[in-house]
C-alpha cells in the first residue's frame, strides 16, 4: 500500500493537496519534479515517478545544478502521481504546513533502479542531465538519507 503513510499523515478535509492518484497526461519519460516547500524548515522535495507513484526524497538545501555538489536527500513518504502539479498554502496545523511551489519540472528516464541506488537522465529547466541518489549506510532502519548529486555527462 504505497500511499497509506501519505494518507495516515494528511487530513484532506483540511489540506488542499491531493487525496488520490489522477492519471498522468500522456508525456514522453517519466515525471521529474522539485517543489520548493517553506514548511517550519525551507527544503526542496524531489519526486520522480516510479511504478505508479511519485518516489520522494527533501533537501534541505538548494539542488545541485553543477557537477561536485553532493545534497543530502531525505527518503519521505510515497506521494501520488498528480502531486506535481500541487502548488498551494498547506494550512497552519496540518502535516507539512506552509506554502509550496513548482521549482523544476520535466520528465526523466530512469538509467538505473536499485534499492538503494538511483541514475537518472533529469530532463528539466534548472536540472539538466545525469543524476546520482546513493543511500547512505543506515544506523538504524529509520535512517533515510540518500545523497543526490549531478554526474558528469557522457558528452
Ligand atoms: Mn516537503
Amino acid at each position: 500500500m504505497p500511499l497509506k503513510e501519505y494518507k495516515k499523515k494528511r487530513d484532506f478535509r483540511k489540506t488542499p493537496e491531493p487525496g488520490n492518484s489522477t492519471m498522468p497526461k500522456k508525456r514522453e519519460g517519466l515525471i521529474y519534479v522539485i517543489q520548493k516547500h517553506e514548511a517550519s524548515h525551507l527544503h526542496f522535495d524531489l519526486r520522480l515517478e516510479e511504478g505508479g507513484i511519485l518516489k520522494s526524497w527533501a533537501l534541505p538545501k538548494l539542488p545541485p545544478q553543477a557537477e561536485g555538489v553532493r545534497r543530502l536527500a531525505v527518503e519521505t513518504e510515497d506521494h501520488p502521481l498528480g502531486y506535481e502539479e500541487f502548488e498551494g498554502i498547506i494550512p497552519e496545523g496540518e502535516y507539512g504546513a506552509g506554502k509550496v511551489e513548482v521549482w523544476d519540472q520535466g520528465t526523466y528516464l530512469p538509467q538505473e533502479t536499485d534499492p538503494g541506488k538511483r541514475i537518472v537522465e533529469i530532463k528539466g529547466r534548472k536540472l539538466w542531465g545525469r543524476y546520482g541518489l546513493i543511500k547512505l549506510k543506515a544506523k538504524n532502519p529509520e535512517d533515510k538519507n540518500w545523497l543526490f548529486f549531478k554526474l558528469k555527462s557522457p558528452l
